[in-house]
């Protein structure tokens, strides 16, 4: 089982990385809580989970969009905890601009925190995973990794460097028993992130955010529903586990069939 594991969880703060910290604790893991915030905000999550599932959830900060301090956040926690088996990259932001009027700041940011930042926890999370025999790392690309949209130019590159990396790594460890590197690419989560493009597109087009979400949000979208964070908690729980060992150097699309078209 999955019990006693060791996880660490980027931007576990809020959206998808607290729902996946949460779950994974649920499922008996200790889970490193990492994300931007106040540190009242990140003690309060940290004790919750605590509380609700009786396993260790540090916060250990780290500006990720710092290589030295990606780095610095696996040795914390394997300082800390022993071990880093479970690596799930999920720290990301987003840009919606056109790219003439793309600000450098926002390509660097997202460049460095999307993508260069997975590099850099799982440089310094691998040795370990390849000592003890098992390792899972587990990133947050998109369906845009795998697929672009307009005015996304950051995103987009980012995400498909991320699914670059994952493949990448999932060729270096096959040979290795138990430890896999895998991609998953979600379509639209209704998280804070999603929400706060639905406000600026509404503002934008002059909608109401219903029809934002209905006619640009889902509009890709064949199955035209959100997915859910509890699907990206079983899916996450099934990588973790020794039955989803044959997933390797994967893109594994979550989008009710937004990248079949
Ligand atoms: P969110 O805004 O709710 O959460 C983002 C997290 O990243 C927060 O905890 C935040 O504090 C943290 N973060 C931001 N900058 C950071 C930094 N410099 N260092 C460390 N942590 C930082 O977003 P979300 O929607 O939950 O997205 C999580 C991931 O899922 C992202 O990589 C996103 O691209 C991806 N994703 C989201 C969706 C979606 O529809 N929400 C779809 C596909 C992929």
């Amino acid at each position: 089982g999955l019990k006693g594991l060791n996880a660490v969880i980027t931007g576990s703060t809020s959206g998808i990385g607290l729902g996946i910290a949460r779950g994974l604790a649920e499922s008996g893991m200790n889970v490193v809580i990492n994300g931007m915030g106040s540190s009242e905000e990140k003690q309060a999550i940290s004790k919750q989970i605590e509380a609700d599932s009786g396993v260790k959830a540090p916060v250990f900060d780290a500006d990720l969009t710092m290589g030295a301090e990606a780095r610095g956040l696996i040795e914390q926690a394997l300082d800390s905890l022993g071990s880093v088996d479970v690596l799930v990259n999920n720290a990301g932001v987003q840009h919606v601009s056109c790219i003439e009027e793309f600000p450098e700041d926002k390509w660097d940011q997202i460049i460095n925190l999307n993508l260069s930042a997975s590099f850099h926890t799982t440089k310094a999370a691998l040795p370990g995973m390849r000592q003890q025999g098992y390792g899972r790392i587990i990133n947050i690309a998109s369906a845009h990794g795998l697929v672009a949209s307009p005015y996304k130019s950051a995103y987009v590159a980012a995400k498909h460097g991320v699914v670059g990396l994952t493949r990448t790594i999932g060729l270096e460890v096959a040979e290795e028993p138990d430890l896999t590197a895998n991609a998953i690419c979600p379509a639209y989560v209704r998280t804070p992130l999603v929400e706060g493009q639905i406000a600026d597109q509404a503002k934008a087009h002059g909608m109401s955010e219903e029809q934002v979400i209905r006619d640009v949000i889902l509009a890709a979208q064949p199955n035209k529903r959100f997915a859910t964070i509890d699907e990206l908690v079983a899916f996450t729980r099934l990588l973790c586990s020794h039955e989803g060992r044959s997933f390797n150097g994967a893109a594994l699309p979550m989008d009710g069939a937004w990248t079949a078209r």
